[in-house]
């Protein structure tokens, strides 16, 4: 029973947050091919999504998964200090040092996890963090756990950057962070002046690129390979759940590092290892970024130049300059309306809005992905033209018949077949499988696909095409596990861990005092200097969505996950920019 206290507050914040269109609401959702996903019935394209590179729904990295579940069981069991680490697990991180060209790697259980666990142990009490007003919200979260001083500068002002660290009295350490490739504004920090930066002022540096791991750069080796600076970033956090379309975190660092975060990091000490499977999974997924990224990427970088360029004829003017295409709306309701009007064209666009975003500044945010097709591109610029118009009460409120055609329903792959067949052992586990791996197959059937008659009113262009995905190999039984590393191949009777890898011995014990117990930090911790600065936004009317010279400074706030129900929204009434000095991350 929840004390009527509490009771009072969930039900008046609810209410507050939908009276400011402000509310969220989980859509139950079902991935399916080719970037499109179904929604209650309605099958859309998905410009949602973090897949940049179309993965999520590649058979063979399901197929690897449910070989090693076969095989190897679940779950890891404990934390990797105890009993949790496998060879598989360290072959991933050999093979992702290969791919990020560092000398090692270590694994988080997410992104997240790895933003707190990097930061947290790197820079404590004494020691001064310099962040990015726009880092990501576990970003954010790794410098408050850490319990070091936060100095937050304006997005991209380097000069601020070094006006801080200069005017800096800390007496310990100094660890710079910063996102590579902002999720929110689609925009590229200067990784090269962060470099220069930190190398004159002895400081390190920690770059988060998540949204930019596999998807940029010739390697894949994301934005510090595009500005030709890999080499000389200290330690580069990312995820496997974007580019890789899996899921878990890494820091690629040097070995020191690495040593280091074993023994200091929190959040690595602290919880379970990544399922034996998911890593299988994030080891082919590698293999196929590492083999076929190239024309994956050359495919995205194609379809971005168009969707661009023709948003921005549009007069659309997209932020950014790669795969993540953030429009800026303005007032939440717009915001809204204007997602829902795409979502009914059939575009699946989601609408950021405080937390996420600062209050009046919501931003339509379009991600592209190498699974879109040129036609889909076309298709949303022109559902864009059309859903603006609605909200602005112009045009016919009509759909075309182009519009109200619904996507392609690809048939899933002749792989999943061959994957359930391989690990289910009876004709009988493999219908059940089947039905596990797509649930709705029964009940639903593709809807039809009405022929487009109108001539779209854009036409693609042509753009690098991928080259053919190589069928995954038909495994008959269990054969040798990708990557088993032990030199055993599997047998008939080999499911559940008999005659896996070795497991590395333990280096701690279950009454792990590794690491200290509590958190030391708490005393010494900084309490918020001042809140940050809101834009008010234009007044929007009738024009189409015309974004707001962006003040880069203090637009947008990604802190949704970090949102607490204690802090309240007049948390973000401020200063200005000219009356701001040091800031640290805001707590909303
Ligand atoms: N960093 C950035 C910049 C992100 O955008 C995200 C996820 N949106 C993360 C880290 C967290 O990654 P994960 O989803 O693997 O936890």
């Amino acid at each position: 029973m929840i004390p009527s206290k509490w009771a009072e507050y969930f039900a008046q914040q609810r209410k507050t947050w939908a009276e400011q269109n402000l509310g969220r609401k989980l859509r139950i959702m079902r991935q399916k091919p080719n970037a499109r996903v179904v929604i209650g019935s309605q099958e859309m394209i998905n410009f949602s999504s973090n897949d940049y590179l179309g993965l999520v729904s590649d058979m063979r990295i399901a197929e690897a998964a449910a070989r090693a579940a076969g095989r190897f069981g679940w779950g890891a069991g404990a934390s990797r200090l105890v009993t949790g680490t496998s060879s598989l697990h360290n072959e991933l991180e050999v093979e992702i040092a290969k791919f990020r060209g560092t000398e090692s790697a270590l694994l988080f259980g997410s992104g997240y996890q790895a933003n707190l666990g990097v930061i947290s142990a790197l820079a404590g009490p004494g020691d001064a963090i310099f962040s990015d007003t726009l880092n990501h919200a576990s970003v954010v979260a790794g410098c408050r756990l850490s319990g070091a001083e936060v100095n937050v500068f304006e997005h991209r002002d380097y000069d601020q950057l070094e006006r801080l660290i200069d005017a800096n009295k800390a007496r310990g350490r100094r660890l710079i962070v910063s996102d590579s490739l902002f999720s929110l504004e689609g925009t590229s920090a200067d990784l090269d002046r962060l470099v220069k930066i930190a190398e004159k002022r002895d400081a390190l540096l920690a770059i988060d690129d998540a949204h930019a791991n596999g998807v940029l750069g010739k390697k894949g080796r994301g934005l510090p390979e595009v500005q030709g600076v890999a080499e000389k970033i200290d330690i580069t956090i990312a995820t496997l759940s974007k580019g890789f379309g899996s899921y878990g975190g890494f820091v690629a660092c040097s070995r020191e590092v690495r040593d280091y975060l074993i023994n200091r990091s929190r959040p690595f000490a602290y919880t379970t290892a990544l399922p034996v499977p998911l890593v299988a999974a994030n080891i082919e997924a590698l293999k196929i970024v590492a083999t076929e990224g190239e024309a994956l990427r050359a495919k995205l970088a194609g379809m971005v130049r168009t969707l661009r360029t023709k948003l921005a004829a549009a007069d659309f003017q997209p932020l950014g300059e790669h795969h993540i295409v953030p429009i800026v709306i303005g007032e939440e309701d717009k915001a809204l309306a204007f997602a829902d009007a795409l979502d009914s064209l059939g575009m699946l666009v989601y609408a950021m809005r405080w937390p996420s975003v600062p209050k009046g500044r919501a931003v339509l945010r379009i991600s592209v992905s190498a699974a879109h097709s040129d036609d889909d591109i076309y298709r949303l610029i022109n559902a864009c033209k059309t859903a603006r118009d609605r909200v602005n009460g112009k045009g016919t409120n009509r759909m075309t018949r182009r519009e109200l055609r619904r996507p392609n329903e690809p048939e899933p792959p002749a792989a999943v077949a061959a994957a359930v067949a391989a690990v289910a052992g009876s004709a009988d586990m493999a219908a059940l499988l089947s039905q596990v791996a797509d649930p709705q197959a029964v009940a639903e059937t593709p809807p039809a696909e009405a022929p487009p008659t109108e001539t779209p009113a854009e036409t693609p262009a042509e753009t690098p095409s991928a080259p053919p995905v190589p069928p995954a190999p038909a495994s008959s039984g269990d054969a040798m596990f990708p990557g088993d590393t032990s030199g055993q191949g599997a047998s008939s009777g080999d499911t559940f861990f008999a005659g896996g890898p070795p497991m590395q011995a333990p280096v701690a014990s279950a009454g792990d005092t590794l690491l200290p117990e509590g958190n030391p930090n708490t005393k010494t911790r900084k309490k918020p200097t001042g809140p940050a600065p809101l834009p008010v936004p234009p007044a929007d009317t009738t024009a189409p969505p015309e974004p707001p010279a962006v003040d880069n400074a203090s637009t947008l706030v990604p802190e949704l996950d970090a949102m607490t129900p204690s802090e309240a929204p007049e948390n973000y009434k401020g200063k200005n920019k000219t009356q701001r000095k040091t800031r640290i991350h805001k707590k909303i």
